[in-house]
Formats: structure tokens, C-alpha cells, sequence
């Protein structure tokens, strides 16, 4: 049937039954599941020809071939069984870090609604089989090929497979139609990947995977992204200026030593040395261990991760713009109050009597404004109405057929039903919206708006999300094109409260003490956004801007509202753009979330969008960078606490490793320069090396959040991870255990111990000293006293490890010889115990001291 260009052809969904539960499993067997073969996944030797490529593994290669030509085999083959270890650990974060990644991007992928057995069921879009029911709304990506059974006003965007920008128009499928290949209007058919922009539909599955037009042509949709973030570019370039040093140090070091001792093979054994101690191949690496792992960390708080550099900028949040209807609130509405015949009714749950007879017909036309299955939790509740006595009246009507639906849009927030009577003379027109759209559509004058809003005002102060319901009728089959073209009557308001969700108070006031802002953006009506804005504890609630008011004010004017404004009501998601942009522009770092197509651009101009995955459509979820699982806002908070966990410990991560180098390098180094024994060689090296790599990348990563992890402003967003103040820090911290072990090393030459024992007393310093930075590097606000309770699994290991190896060297006579150690005095030992903890001790005592001089201001604030 065509009325005015509204073209609809409505199956009842409910009786449809789609597949069984067996039949899906059956289809799966044979069919496969819906998706494209992926792009092979690089297997155990492409890893190890990318380790193999590593400066690193070069460098321990060289030594080893090195030592094997001047006959030194045992040392060969130590070496060379060191290399095995790295490409096993190697092969293990890389492996970790993609697991990580596969399992976040079959979460993320796109999902579908279907009706199997009876009910209508969200599942993952790889599950979708020939055969399926599709359930078809607007922002939905296409989950496979199929054939429209029914659709109303479907228009879908193709462009992806026919590079056709203009959206196309679809029917439903009659006897007689041909298939044909995707473009061009009013064909039933639908295919994978493409993008419903209006309109809603049923459709049968045909083909799925491979079988699909976009699996012929063989294309993938955008999966989980890993682009460059600011922090790799920085990494990066910290990485390319330390190795050009390292490596001018190096050939330095082997032209003085060949020169000066004229031996240019233990020249060059010495520059491999100080090469392997000065290369920060770690930097990289534990980058992207921890954006992976913190990728896997977030998702297990209900967000997945799109774009993993998003993790990075969670901790510079400065601004939550959040949704008010599902995430700050329950999204379960009840109807609670109705207005009609001039007095207002409570409604009492869904008991006998439970709908006044003054609210009957009120009651019947807003059931009538609903889908006969619907989905939105305000026509749930609505339906509910119907399930006690009031069910029985004649005031429901099951016989009627709903002929065709004039959709909500945001120029006017009303929608309309048109049901058929039995006896098919009489159209019957129902509307439910905003009361002030629903107002203007009944003509009110100014007068009558003046007394609804005051109406509307006793039940908004309460909280409660209002509809207005009016009626029509209509008796020419020729629909009019648009709503405003009916005669409408007034027939009342609707009240419904949609409890606020628990804990959404408490993360509030966490956000506040964290210094971040939070914005309410929603479309509902002022006094309503107000007073949940009032429930869950928002600052400056008197100062509700309105979508008009938004219209009406200019960037500047918003730029300046937007330094206290934490409502904005009435407004249409394409406002958020607005908001957003004006938001960046005051230098804010800003969060944003949405689940409609219009909240698109929104989400991608954030700094990081965040679409709904209860809720979201599928643009949504592809424009933004992050998926919120549960819809809830304390998601976000966690999310955002873990970004700054996640951000501290990159950095407690990467300063351990700048100022471990320092001592390894200039241990290698300053013996050559001066032409003293010398005490590292290419294996104590790797030694120290199997300590710094699971450290800087488990162990660091592990590590718990600060106590004021909530309680200090963000970080700027153009915050680098080495500041001046970090690399002076790591810098002293390194210099001073270079220090120690260099007094150990100068202490142990002048007593006049053997080569053998200077270097086992050097080596043990340094690495005790190594170990206690990486104690004191857990924290920079707290001792390691403090810290030591908190327990760190993979640092024990790391830890036990650490010495039962060294002890193992020691008492082991073979590989004593091979480490060219030999046994030293207790006591002895017990100054290398002692100096190890004499070279953290002033960082110790620098993190009381700033802990202490943060917290005199406040003090003096208090009083
Ligand atoms: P939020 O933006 O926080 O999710 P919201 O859900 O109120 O808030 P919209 O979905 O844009 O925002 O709805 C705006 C207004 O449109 C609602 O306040 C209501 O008046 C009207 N409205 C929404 N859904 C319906 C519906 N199914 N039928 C009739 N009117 C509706």
C-alpha cells in the first residue's frame, strides 16, 4: 500500500518463530560461521624472524659467533641459549598482547538482532545464519545478505560496496522480483556491511562469510585499531636519539680500546657490551604490553577498547559529556502519574484498579502510540498498563491493524500511530511525544501552553520523564505526508520515573575530587534533566542551558557557559558536535557519550567517544573509540581510573628502565675509558637484561593505583611522558647507583681483591641496586615500606628468580668460571647489601618530602 510516499507492507513480528535453537547449530556445522577469513595471524617463525631482526638479538649473535672463533665455546653456547630465552619471552608478550587484541575485537564486532524461537535475541554478528530473522533499525550495520520480508520507509547506504553516496531506497520482497546485483532503488534486498540510515525491516538471511556480495570482493570491516598514538611518536623518537648515542659511544669505545690496549677483538667484544647496555629496545615493547594488557584490564570493567590509543588518553580526561536516560539512570521506566481531565492521578503499580477511570482514554491512546512488541522502555511501560483490570476494558484494542507509523524526529519529538478499525471505515490516529511537541500539534494557544507547562512543571520537579498523548481520526485512505497535517485533541499527560542507577552519586563526586567535569546531555525536558542532575549530586544545576538556548548562542557565548554549565536539556544529538568542539576549544580534554547514528560525528570529534553497546547502534560504535557494555556511567569512572593507573605505571615503567641503563652503561664504559679490568662482558649483560624485560613489562604493569589516584587533577593533555622533572629524577636515580656500585667497584680494586672478586663484588651491587629500583619505582608518592605490603605476584617471581640465579652462579663452580666470578667474604657481601641500599635511599626520602610539601597547602587551607 503507497500512501503519500509512506510505503509499508508490516508482518506481525509476533508470529514469526524464526530458526530453532538445533537448526542455528545444524547451519553453523555446515555454513560456518558469518565472517571473512581474517588476515593470517603472524605464527611462531614470523615472531621469531621479527625478533631476529632486533638490534639486540644481533648484537648477542655477534658475541656469541665472537666467542666461538677465538675457541671461548662454553661462552658461545651460553650466549646463544641466552638467545633461545629472549625469543621464548618474546614470543610470550607477543602472544599475550594478541589474545589480548583477538578477544577484544570479537567482542566489538558488529552484532544483530534476530528472532530464533519465537524471541527476539541481540547476538554477536558472526553468529547470524542463513536462514535467520533479521530485525532491521536504523544505525544498524547489515550482518549478512538477505531478502526484505517486510520494511518500513527503509532506506540504506550502500556506498561501501557500489560507491554509490546517495542512500538507497528498499521494498519488500513480491513474487516476481529479480535478483540483481546491489545499487539502484526499490530492490528487497540487503546486503552485509552496508548501513541502515532510516527505517526499520525484517529480513531473511540468504548468504553469510564468504557467501556475502562484501565476502566476494573480499573486504573486512574496520576492526580494533592499533594507529600510532602521541606516545608512540614520543617513545620512538627517545628510542632513535638514545641508540644514535649509544652507538657513537660504542665505536668510541672500540677505537680507544683497540687503539689504547691494541686489541681490536676485545675492543670489539667491549663495544657490543656497552651497546647491549645502552640499547632501550625495552621502551617499544613495554608500550605496547601495556596499551594490549590495559586494553584486556578496562574490558574486564564492561569497556571494550576500539582504539587502543583511547587508553592513553582516558587519564588526561577532563570533561564526561554522558547521556542522562540509560546511563545515568536505569532506563526501567513505570508510568508513576497521569494529567487528565484537568487533575492529576497516581498510578499504583499494576494492581486492580490500577488506571483511574478519568486517565481511560489517556491510558488507551498512549498503548495505541506504542509498537505491539515494543523495545523503547518507556512503551513497555505503557503496555504494562494493559496487564491489570484495565486489560479487560474495551479500551484495548488487539483487533485493530496498525497501518503505517509517522516516526519521532528532532524537529518534532512526537510520533504517530495509524490503526484501521475491524470494520476498515475509520483510521484512527494516536500520538504520543514531548507535551510541548505534542501541544503544537493540537494547536494550542499561548494560554493553554502557559497552564500545560505549569502541569508539566509539578511533574518534572518530581523527576519524572513526561509524555503528552493526544488523538485523531481520519477517513480518506490518503494519509497526509506529515503529523501536522491531522487534527489532533488533547487528552493528557503521562509521568514515568526512571530510577537513578546506584553508585552513580558516589562515582560523581569521585570525578569532582578527580578534577574532572561532568556534563549532562540529554533530550529531555529541563526540569526533569534538572532534578536527576540534583539527585545525583551535579554542581550548577540552576543553570540548565536548552537546545533553543544553544540554537540562539553564539560559539563564544557557549565557550563561557560552557566553563559552569552542567545541564543541557532539550537538546538533539547534534548539538553534542557543538558542544564538543566548543568544549576543545576552551582546552579541554573531552569524553562523549551517544548510541544514535546522529551522535556520530559527536563521537568522533571527541577525544574519546564512547558509544553504547547495550543500546548503540553499529555507527555509533564504529565512530567512537570506546564501547561502554553495561551503558553505565560508573563504567566510564572505572574506565578512566584505570587510564590513569595504566598511564602511571607506563611511567614508573619507563623511568626504572632509563635509570637501569645508567649503571649498566657506564659500567661498560668508564673501566675502557680509564683502562681499568673490566667487569661487565656480553653475559652479565643478558643476565641483567632477563631481570629489566619481565620487570619493566609484568611486573610494572601489574602494579596497583597511587592512593590519590582520584584525588589529584587530570594530566594535561599535552603532558609528555618524560617531563623535564621525570627524566632529571630517573636520571639521579641512575647517576646515584652508578656512584655506589663505581665506590664498590674502586673500593673492592684498592683492597687489592682478584679481578674475579671485584667483579662478582661489583655485579652483586649492581644487581641488588637493581632490584631495590625496582622497589622504590612502585611508587613515586610511597615508601617502600609502605609499598612492600601491597603484593606484586610477578615481582616475587622476578625477585626469587633473581636470587636463587645469582646464588646458583656463585656456588656452582662451572658457572662461576663462566661469569668469571669467584667466591667473596660475608662480609664483603654485607657491603654490597649495604651500598645497593645506599643508592635508593635519597629517593626514598625525596618521596616523603614531596608527599609532605603537596600536603602543606592543604593544611593551611583547612585552617
Ligand atoms: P537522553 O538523551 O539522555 O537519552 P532522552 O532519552 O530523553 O534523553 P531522546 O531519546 O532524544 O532523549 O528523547 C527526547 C524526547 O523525545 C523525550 O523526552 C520524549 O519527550 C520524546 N520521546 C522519546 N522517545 C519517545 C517515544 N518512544 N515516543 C514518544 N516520545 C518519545
Amino acid at each position: 500500500m503507497l500512501y503519500c510516499g509512506i510505503t509499508m507492507t508490516l508482518i506481525d513480528i509476533e508470529t514469526i518463530q524464526g530458526l530453532s535453537r538445533d537448526q542455528v547449530e545444524e547451519r553453523i556445522k555446515t555454513f560456518g560461521y558469518n565472517e571473512l577469513p581474517k588476515h593470517k595471524k603472524d605464527g611462531i617463525f614470523e615472531v621469531i624472524l621479527e625478533v631476529a631482526r632486533e638490534p639486540m638479538f644481533l648484537l648477542l649473535v655477534t658475541s656469541g659467533l665472537i666467542y666461538f672463533f677465538l675457541g671461548d665455546i662454553t661462552e658461545a653456547v651460553m650466549l646463544m641459549s641466552f638467545v633461545l630465552v629472549i625469543i621464548g619471552i618474546t614470543v610470550y608478550q607477543e602472544r599475550k598482547t594478541e589474545r589480548a587484541l583477538e578477544a577484544l575485537r570479537n567482542l566489538s564486532s558488529p552484532r544483530a538482532l534476530v528472532i530464533r524461537d519465537g524471541q527476539q535475541r541481540r547476538i554477536a554478528g558472526r553468529e547470524v545464519v542463513p536462514g535467520d530473522i533479521l530485525i532491521l533499525s536504523e544505525g544498524d550495520r547489515v550482518p549478512a545478505d538477505g531478502i526484505l520480508l517486510s520494511s518500513n520507509n527503509l532506506t540504506v547506504d550502500e556506498s561501501l560496496l557500489t560507491g554509490e553516496s546517495v542512500p538507497v531506497r528498499k521494498i519488500p520482497w513480491t513474487e516476481g522480483l529479480k535478483e540483481q546485483a546491489p545499487g539502484g532503488d526499490d530492490q528487497p534486498f540487503v546486503y552485509s556491511g552496508t548501513l541502515i540510515v532510516q527505517g526499520q525491516a525484517l529480513a531473511e538471511v540468504k548468504s553469510t562469510g564468504s557467501g556475502t556480495e562484501m565476502g566476494k570482493i573480499g573486504m573486512v570491516l574496520q576492526e580494533v585499531g592499533r594507529d600510532d598514538s602521541r606516545l608512540k611518536v614520543e617513545i620512538s623518537s627517545m628510542v632513535k636519539i638514545i641508540a644514535t648515542c649509544g652507538l657513537l659511544l660504542c665505536l668510541i669505545i672500540v677505537i680507544i680500546y683497540g687503539i689504547g690496549r691494541g686489541d681490536w677483538i676485545s675492543g670489539l667484544l667491549a663495544g657490543i657490551t656497552l651497546a647491549m647496555a645502552i640499547l632501550p629496545e625495552e621502551f617499544p615493547v613495554v608500550l605496547t604490553v601495556f596499551l594490549a594488557l590495559g586494553a584486556w584490564r578496562i574490558s574486564e570493567k564492561h569497556v571494550l577498547t576500539r582504539q587502543v590509543p583511547a587508553i592513553e588518553t582516558l587519564g588526561s580526561a577532563s570533561v564526561l559529556c554522558v547521556d542522562k536516560t540509560g546511563t545515568l539512570t536505569l532506563n526501567k521506566m513505570t508510568v508513576q502519574s497521569f494529567f487528565a481531565d484537568d487533575e492529576f492521578c497516581e498510578h499504583d503499580g499494576a494492581g486492580e484498579n490500577s488506571v483511574p477511570d478519568s486517565c481511560h482514554e489517556l491510558s488507551e491512546y498512549a498503548i495505541l502510540a506504542c509498537k505491539r512488541d515494543p523495545f523503547d522502555p518507556m512503551e513497555k511501560a505503557l503496555i504494562q498498563l494493559s496487564e491489570g483490570d484495565f486489560g479487560r476494558t474495551e479500551h484495548i484494542h488487539k483487533d485493530w491493524k496498525l497501518i503505517t507509523e509517522y516516526p519521532l524526529s528532532s524537529d518534532l519529538l512526537a510520533m504517530s500511530n495509524v490503526w484501521q478499525s475491524p470494520d476498515g471505515r475509520e483510521f484512527i490516529i494516536a500520538a504520543k511525544g514531548a507535551p510541548e511537541a505534542i501541544a503544537d500539534l493540537c494547536h494550542f494557544s499561548e494560554q493553554e501552553q502557559k497552564k500545560l507547562a505549569e502541569q508539566i512543571d509539578v511533574m518534572a520537579s518530581k523527576g519524572l520523564r513526561i509524555l503528552g498523548v493526544a488523538k485523531s481520526s481520519f477517513t480518506i485512505s490518503e494519509l497526509p505526508r506529515i503529523q501536522h497535517d491531522f487534527v489532533f485533541t488533547f487528552l493528557g499527560l503521562i509521568g514515568f520515573a526512571d530510577p537513578v542507577r546506584p553508585g552513580i552519586a558516589e562515582a560523581v563526586s569521585e570525578c569532582y575530587a578527580a578534577g574532572i567535569k561532568i556534563i549532562m546531555i540529554t533530550g529531555d525536558y529541563p526540569r526533569t534533566a534538572q532534578n536527576i542532575a540534583d539527585q545525583i549530586g551535579l554542581l550548577h544545576t540552576d543553570n540548565t542551558v536548552t537546545g533553543t538556548d544553544l540554537t540562539e548562542c553564539s560559539d563564544d557565548d557557549l565557550k563561557e557557559r560552557l566553563k559552569t554549565a552542567t545541564v543541557f536539556a532539550r537538546a538533539v544529538p547534534e548539538q553534542k558536535l557543538r558542544i564538543v568542539r566548543a568544549l576543545k576549544a576552551n582546552n579541554e580534554v573531552v569524553v562523549m557519550t551517544g548510541d544514535g547514528v546522529n551522535d556520530a560525528p559527536a563521537l568522533k570529534s571527541a577525544d574519546i567517544g564512547i558509544a553504547m553497546g547495550g543500546r548503540g547502534t553499529d555507527v555509533a560504535r564504529e565512530a567512537s573509540s570506546l564501547v561502554l557494555l553495561d551503558d553505565n556511567f560508573t563504567s566510564i569512572v572505572s574506565a578512566v581510573r584505570l587510564g590513569r593507573r595504566i598511564y602511571d605505571n607506563l611511567k614508573k615503567a619507563m623511568a626504572y628502565i632509563f635509570s637501569i641503563h645508567i649503571p649498566i652503561a657506564g659500567m661498560s664504559l668508564i673501566p675502557v675509558i680509564f683502562d681499568m679490568p673490566l667487569i661487565l662482558m656480553p653475559m652479565h649483560i643478558v643476565f641483567l637484561e632477563l631481570i629489566i624485560d619481565p620487570t619493566c613489562s609484568i611486573v610494572f604493569e601489574a602494579e596497583k593505583e597511587e592512593q590519590d589516584i582520584m584525588n589529584r587533577p587530570p594530566r594535561s593533555a599535552d603532558e609528555r611522558l618524560f617531563t623535564p622533572k621525570t627524566l632529571f629524577l630517573s636520571l639521579m636515580q641512575g647517576v646515584v647507583v652508578l656512584g655506589v656500585v663505581m665506590l664498590v667497584y674502586l673500593y673492592s680494586l684498592m683492597s687489592g681483591f682478584l679481578e674475579t672478586e671485584v667483579r662478582t663484588m661489583t655485579f652483586i651491587t649492581i644487581v641488588l641496586a637493581n632490584l631495590l629500583l625496582i622497589l622504590t619505582n612502585r611508587s613515586w608518592s610511597e615508601t617502600i615500606i609502605s609499598t612492600i605490603r601491597t603484593p606484586n605476584t610477578a615481582m616475587r617471581w622476578v625477585f626469587a628468580g633473581t636470587i636463587c640465579s645469582l646464588v646458583l652462579i656463585l656456588a656452582i663452580p662451572a658457572l662461576r668460571d663462566l661469569f668469571r666470578f669467584s667466591l667473596i667474604p660475608v662480609e664483603e657481601l654485607v657491603t654490597c647489601v649495604l651500598a645497593a641500599s645506599v643508592s635508593v635511599l635519597w629517593f626514598e626520602a625525596w618521596k616523603i618530602w614531596n608527599v609532605r610539601k603537596d600536603q602543606i597547602p592543604h593544611i593551611f587551607s583547612g585552617i
